[in-house]
């Protein structure tokens, strides 16, 4: 079956009607902020994993009557959806995962619980030693624990080695479709590329969505987007960015630049991570898979800037941004390293630190421009 992006855009509106209809009969669901979330398990437990809502101005008003101004607006959005009710997948779920990525995410969270059950997993600041991955496979198994005394059911090692199967296929085809761009000119806008990324998150069907997302990729494969030809080939890095929070990519396609890659969240920063099956203990596999993200929580942090490079040679790119929501004090000091990698490759190289609301579009516009016109083609 062949897919457009147009059915991408569509899965959260047709999820929500399938979600209610599944909590009537009896269905459960968890819903996700972060990719720290082990989803495998959720998915083991014969429930559903669900994207919130967390990328749209709108709702952060109404947070900001709890929570402080000068904070990330991915917290304050995925707060003031949560507590406004107008985040239908928040709605549903019957328990919400959260992780203490950040300082603001985790105190959010201690908030949130008045709301909705909250379970919050722990995580180290490093990636390396023995203590860091004991600690973190202890709250993978005690996420096992809360689902099976939350949803009555057992989790099985069983269960939970298939999930890892279903789970890294959707990886690995949600990977071939970040990995079209390489081509010249890319097959796919930063606008395409990201919808459906992101979208791919609300929907509640995993063998559907990698049937969808499989049939993009073969239809995309044959495509051209003419007007990319010639142009700078643009990679985004830093904060998660969603339909809702997506301007800078748009800015940057509109100022004349082809956004090529996206090594953030909603992009390519988890793609490359497969759950190991040479492991006996399904939980070590899916710690083990986890704990390398390179989140810049994670102190220090040195994947991201492997990837960063690699990424920056596989997909030819020109220029790069390096995007941190205002307040989100890892991504703003880590794009110092950044900026080294990139600057190293001689590249022109932009931080940007920006909100989800409109009133700094026009100066944007006028950086990513001349960041652009710096570009040699
Ligand atoms: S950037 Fe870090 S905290 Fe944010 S979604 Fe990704 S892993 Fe989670
Ligand atoms: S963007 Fe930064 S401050 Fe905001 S939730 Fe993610 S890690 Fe935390």
């Amino acid at each position: 079956m062949k897919s457009s992006v147009d059915d991408f855009t569509k899965i959260r509106e047709v999820n929500v009607m399938r979600i209610k209809e599944g909590k009537e009969n009896g269905m459960k669901v968890v819903g996700k902020y972060c990719t720290y979330f082990p989803e495998e398990l959720v998915v083991a437990a014969g429930a559903i994993p669900v994207g919130l809502c967390g990328t749209k101005e709108e709702p952060i008003p109404v947070a900001e009557e709890v929570l402080p101004r000068n904070l990330c607006p991915l917290i304050k959005s995925s707060y003031g959806f949560a507590t406004s009710d107008t985040c239908p997948f928040f709605y549903f779920s019957d328990l919400v995962v959260g992780e203490t990525t950040c300082d603001g995410k985790k105190k959010m969270f201690e908030i949130m619980e008045e709301t909705k059950p909250v379970h919050v997993m722990q995580l180290p600041y490093k990636t390396e030693g023995k203590e860091s991955f004991d600690l973190w496979v202890r709250e993978v198994r005690a996420l096992r624990t809360r689902l099976e005394e939350e949803f009555d059911v057992e989790i099985t090692d069983e269960a939970i080695w298939k999930a890892i199967d279903t789970i890294n296929i959707e990886t690995e085809a949600i990977k071939s479709i970040c990995d079209l761009n390489k081509m010249d000119p890319p097959p796919l806008s930063g606008i395409d590329l990201l919808t459906v990324s992101w979208s791919r998150g609300f929907n509640i069907d995993k063998v559907e969505v990698i049937d969808m997302l499989n049939g993009f990729t073969e239809a995309a494969a044959a495509s051209v987007d003419v007007k990319s030809k010639n142009r700078p080939r643009v990679l985004i890095t830093g904060c998660p960015i969603g339909l809702g929070s997506e301007k800078v990519i748009s800015i940057t396609e509109e100022v004349g630049g082809a956004v090529v890659a996206l090594e953030n969240c909603t992009g390519y920063k988890t793609l490359e991570l497969q759950a190991n099956k040479e492991h006996s203990d399904p939980i070590v596999a899916l710690a083990e898979k986890y704990l390398q993200i390179p989140c810049s929580c994670m102190s220090p942090n040195p994947y991201r800037m492997e990837l960063l490079e690699k990424m920056v040679e596989e997909f030819k790119v020109d220029a790069v941004i390096d995007l941190t929501w205002q307040a989100c004090h890892t991504y703003n000091i880590e794009s110092y390293e950044v900026e080294k990698v990139i600057k190293n490759k001689d590249l022109p190289y932009l931080h940007l630190e920006t909100d989800y609301s409109n009133s700094d579009t026009e100066s944007l516009k006028v950086r990513i421009e001349a960041m652009l016109e710096m570009v040699e083609k």
